[in-house]
């Protein structure tokens, strides 16, 4: 899988010094700073969000914070023993997502926050750098973990998006495990729509879940679960289950989003990144930089975030908020998890 593009700049060099390429590159010599390195290079390995918001320590008790960083580690250790044991990097993203939706902590599945009418509606979407494949669902009510039905939709339907009563009856042909609203409610989020109500505002702190892996042979996938914003009106649907805005994966790139939903689809943010990088010579770390800390840093502060890893195992988190729930796990098997700046 990381074959064409690792030898698209050797044989750009190879052209270059045979005196076939273009004599200046448009880049270089004098190419400007461009800041951005990644955290880690893993052979092989995952990386995780837990979403990005106003998370600081003041916010933060211990013992929240060993709860979070628990289940965090828990999930990405449940991704990484697929790994180790030669499976796939769906799978892994897959499995890491599910005990992340199972969790009261994080906005996806369990946690979801609340809509404006006091409901739940949950977004999800999972791509396949192999093939290209790609599945989402948006505004479902009833489902337990909405990223293996965004799986279903890749694998069993011609579709890439099914949306609300929809996604429902497909769930229901194929047998999904389904929940009661009241399986989603959790005092938190209740507390946090009724702050929001009373501010009439969105939310501050998102804890929407993603995750990309890169599994042994080289193939990257990625995947997005999320409730959307507190509050949220109209059927509103976020970033998290569009396919180039929350979620992209190709044979050499994997991002994940987390953030206000509307500047990841108007800035089609996962996608950007990826192209920044088969386009031009910016590396991962560069273009998220690029993307996050200064395209949508010029539109707002504290947007949000991204995780993202290349062919190679590089690991990028970029985020223009004060916290972003992160992790990565290599080979090792020791999980590292991070929450502030
Ligand atoms: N991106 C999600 C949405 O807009 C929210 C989040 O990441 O917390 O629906």
């Amino acid at each position: 899988m990381r074959t064409l593009r690792t030898l698209i700049p050797v044989l750009a060099a190879a052209l270059m010094a045979a005196g076939c390429g273009p004599a200046d590159p448009p880049d270089a010599p004098d190419a400007p700073d461009r800041p951005g390195e990644a955290d880690a290079v893993i052979e092989w390995g995952l990386v995780m969000h837990g979403g990005a918001g106003t998370i600081t320590r003041d916010a933060m008790t211990p013992e929240l914070e060993a709860d979070y960083r628990a289940t965090m580690t828990e999930a990405m250790e449940a991704g990484h023993s697929i790994l180790a044991d030669g499976g796939g990097a769906l799978d892994a993203v897959i499995a890491t997502i599910r005990i992340l939706e199972d969790s009261p902590l994080f906005n996806a599945g369990r946690g979801a926050v609340f809509t404006a009418e006091g409901t739940h509606s949950l977004d999800a979407s999972i791509m396949s750098g192999a093939t290209g494949n790609a599945g989402a669902v948006a505004g479902v009510t009833t489902i337990r973990n909405p990223i293996e039905l965004a799986r279903l939709v890749m694998d069993s339907s011609v579709h890439v998006l099914l949306a609300g009563d929809g996604a429902e009856a497909f769930a229901a042909l194929h047998g999904v495990e389904t929940v009661d609203q009241e399986y989603f409610y959790t005092e938190r989020r209740w507390r946090q729509l009724e702050e929001a109500r009373a501010e009439e505002s969105a939310e501050a702190e998102r804890s929407t879940v993603g995750v990309v892996a890169l599994d042994r042979s080289g193939v990257l996938a990625a995947g997005t679960s999320t409730g959307g914003t507190t509050n949220k009106k109209w059927g509103r649907i976020g970033d998290s289950p569009i396919i180039g805005a929350g979620t992209y994966a190709d044979e050499g790139c994997a991002v994940s989003s987390t953030g206000t939903g509307e500047y990841f689809i108007r800035n089609v943010v996962a996608y950007d990144i990826c192209a920044r990088t088969r386009y031009t010579d910016y590396t991962l770390a560069q273009a998220a930089h690029a993307m996050i800390m200064e395209q949508l840093e010029a539109q707002a502060p504290d947007l949000g975030g991204i995780i993202a890893m290349d062919g190679e195992g590089r690991v990028v988190t970029s985020f223009n908020t004060p916290g972003m729930y992160r992790g990565w796990i290599g080979p090792d098997g020791r999980a590292e998890t991070a929450i502030y700046r």
